[in-house]
């Protein structure tokens, strides 16, 4: 190869700009020629690749967010789209790519890899912590230290006012912020996309606390739990329960941003070095990720097809016994 590219697509997370940093510096550095890829699949179709140096990436360690910028793409999931997309790889010499995101990011690696010849990394990069393949993805940390910091804030004006919250947070699919968050900031209770707490179980978990005279409670909400969102739960449960005044809260996109933590600016560092580590020893079709603290590689297909549980079983244990 001589020339590899970097994008970052789907959702944004804080970790991409140390990725795509680590990404552009190791590729100058094994002499490799680096360009930079605008909005995601987006930027490949309209042809918008710009010519990475060092001092592109100068200073963009502490930024949350994407110095690239990042779209969803409708065209890119048509063969049309992608041919267009490769036609404009070649016109740039552009043999080499890593595309930092979530799933749909690499089902359209994946696609694209297998109509053309290029070789090919993804760097899992959400805030959802959701794919297979690595025990945290770029920007989970960062997130979840948002989530906490939010909830810390809330606990002050909750206690003062002998109040309960419903603290929505993002997870559509996966609780891993809402049970990490709800441990780290001691949530009277956690609902989570993958475990049913039905609302009398609610109620009697606020109840019990009401008996050990909590002054306060919060209760976190997963987007994707199955009670239908924070507004919906707090509604459900003060038909019933009316003992504290109740408040909801949403914490939506905020936790997308800020500057990345200790652990996705190393992590971003790791992968993004890895991934073109990967790309020089001739590797393809593969994603990078983290297994109890080794960096391994995964093939797409594999990755794309797994699922598995990342709640792990002591902290959903203790998340009922420590609150
Ligand atoms: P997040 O988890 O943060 O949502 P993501 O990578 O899963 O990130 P998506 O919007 O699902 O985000 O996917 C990003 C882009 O990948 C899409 O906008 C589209 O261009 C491309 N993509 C997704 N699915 C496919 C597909 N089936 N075929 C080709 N390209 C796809």
């Amino acid at each position: 190869i001589k020339k590899i590219a970097v994008l970052t697509s789907g959702g944004d997370a804080p970790g991409m700009n140390p990725c795509i940093r680590a990404v552009v510096r190791t590729g100058l550095h094994l002499g490799y020629e680096v360009a930079g890829i605008m909005h995601g699949y987006q930027g490949m179709i309209d042809n918008n690749i710009v010519d990475m140096n060092s001092h592109s990436v100068s200073n963009i360690l502490q930024l949350g967010g994407t110095i690239l910028k990042t779209a969803r793409c409708a065209d890119f999931r048509n063969v049309e789209g992608r041919k267009l997309a490769f036609e404009n790889l070649k016109k740039n010499n552009i043999d080499a790519l890593v595309a930092i995101g979530g799933d749909g990011t690499f089902t359209g690696l994946e696609r694209l890899s297998s109509e053309y010849d290029l070789q090919v990394i993804g760097v899992p990069g959400t805030i959802d912590n959701d794919l297979y393949g690595s025990d945290y993805t770029l920007g989970f940390d960062t997130a979840t230290n948002t989530v906490i910091e939010a909830i810390d804030k809330i606990r002050d004006t909750a206690e003062s006012h002998a109040r309960l919250f419903f603290v929505e947070v993002m997870g559509r699919d996966a609780g891993c912020i809402a049970l990490r968050a709800g441990i780290a900031a001691g949530a009277e209770a956690i609902m989570l996309p993958e475990r049913d707490t039905s609302i009398e179980e609610l109620i009697a978990t606020l109840n019990d606390g009401v008996a050990k005279n909590k002054n306060s409670a919060i209760v976190i909400v997963s987007e994707g739990d199955k009670s239908g969102g924070a507004f919906n739960v707090a509604k459900r449960v003060k038909e019933v329960f009316n003992f504290y005044d109740t408040k909801v809260t949403i914490l939506g996109h905020l936790q997308r941003g800020g500057s990345p933590s200790s652990f996705d600016r190393i992590l971003g560092c790791r992968m993004g070095f890895a991934a073109v580590k990967a790309l020089q020893a001739g590797e393809s079709r593969k994603t990078v990720g983290l297994r109890g603290n080794k960096i391994v590689l995964t093939d797409i297909e594999e990755a794309l097809k797994g699922h598995e549980f990342k709640l792990e079983e002591d902290l959903l244990e203790m998340s009922t016994i420590l609150a």
